[in-house]
């Protein structure tokens, strides 16, 4: 093995603690602890572990949290009411909606609803839009969990060559965003995208975001690459793994990121940056 580790959980935890502190110089100067309310529609077993996790690092930095929960018949209309209550209430800097809602709530109505200055998750297209216009406030935060990652390789990142495959809207396009506004040269790619070996053979930097274990594999990377992993999978006996096949990638890359251990705990990590990055705004009267 000849990559060195992009070790996501230890630069995760160094962030909650950075975050832990400014929680407690802002409760220690009498001001109010930063709040998030999380949203949870129905009995999702992945959601509910999710959104566990997000509450246990929001408590742990001192965060206010509250957790409602709806049941699975819940109305579009209700699940609104309740957004504009939370949109309404001084506590709640952030509202998260975990994803996926069922059938029949649209998630975009449900997203374009959260105001834009509590969107932690940064999914609302006013968030969006402003990233794409290289004036980001709130960014989506596995995207913006794995530039901080980059930023630990201390790899200079302008005029990399950066593959990604995936366009979803929570991961590939905001991700290609980010690194574009890195002033990387990107290449997006997709389940219709022609030799797509070839084209991650090319790249400086890998980010792939796929959901199919053993995806990517050792022979397609660029010597001296670095390769971020942000699908998580189950393996057959129980046990996570990437899309890339780790054994073989890490003989070539010069980073990688474990899974897990990599993205998955940036991404928490980073909503707590956004939750307290959204109390400011408000404090300062955003
Ligand atoms: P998604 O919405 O299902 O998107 C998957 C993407 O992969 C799509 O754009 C799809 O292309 C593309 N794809 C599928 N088959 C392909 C192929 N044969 N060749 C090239 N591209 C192909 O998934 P997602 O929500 O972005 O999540 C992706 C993975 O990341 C999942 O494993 C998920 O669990 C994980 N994830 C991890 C974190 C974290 O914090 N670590 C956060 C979010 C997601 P088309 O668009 O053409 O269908």
């Amino acid at each position: 093995m000849s990559a060195q580790i992009l070790d996501g959980k230890a630069i995760a935890a160094n962030l909650r603690k950075a975050i832990q502190q400014e929680v407690a110089i802002i409760t220690g100067s009498g001001q109010r602890p930063p709040g998030l309310a999380v949203v949870l529609v129905g009995d999702n077993p992945a959601s509910q572990i999710y959104v566990r996790n997000k509450q246990k690092a929001c408590e742990e930095v001192g965060f206010l949290s509250e957790l409602i929960r709806l049941e699975p018949g819940t109305r579009e209309s209700d699940l609104l009411a309740l957004i504009d209550d939370l949109n309404q209430r001084e506590e709640i800097d952030g509202i998260l909606v975990q994803l996926p809602l069922p059938g029949q709530i649209d998630e975009e109505t449900v997203i374009e609803r959260i105001l834009p200055t509590k969107d932690v998750d940064g999914f609302h297209p006013y968030n969006v839009g402003r990233l794409a216009l290289r004036m980001p406030l709130l960014r989506p935060c596995t995207p913006k969990g794995v530039m901080t990652m980059l930023e630990h390789t201390g790899m200079e990142l302008a005029g990399k060559d950066a593959v990604i495959i995936g366009q979803s809207n929570i991961v590939g396009r905001p991700m290609a965003l980010e690194l574009l506004m890195a002033r990387c040269t990107i290449t997006v790619c997709h389940s219709r995208t022609k030799n797509l070996a070839g084209k991650v053979r090319a790249a400086d930097i890998l980010v792939s975001a796929v959901g199919r274990p053993g995806f990517v594999a050792g022979d397609w990377i660029q010597p001296g690459a670095i390769v971020i992993d942000v699908g998580i999978n189950r393996r057959e006996d129980g046990k996570l793994c990437g899309d890339v096949d780790f054994t073989s990638a890490s003989k070539v890359a010069d980073w990688i990121t474990p899974v897990p251990g990599g993205v998955g705990p940036m991404t928490i990590a980073t909503l707590l940056e956004n939750t307290l990055q959204a109390a400011k705004l408000h404090n300062n009267g955003g």
